[in-house]
């Protein structure tokens, strides 16, 4: 019975790390010129709206 709860435990872990690593993936730390201030990691280099919830994106402040 232990041996399958450990089994279960490797397998919940792996699903983790797995769904872990597709979303690193998706979130790149790019630095866009615009960002989404409710997803910085989402943005464009353009003007526009965020592609999640579509609030104006606010350009970033690059001066320093
Ligand atoms: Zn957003």
């Amino acid at each position: 019975m232990r041996s399958v709860l450990i089994a279960l435990a490797f397998l919940g872990m792996g699903l983790t790390s797995c769904s872990n690593a597709t979303k690193d993936k998706s979130t790149t730390k790019k630095h866009y010129k615009y960002y989404c201030i409710m997803h910085p990691d989402l943005g464009s280099d353009k003007p526009g709206v965020c592609p999640k919830c579509g609030m104006q994106l606010v350009e970033r402040d690059t001066d320093k």
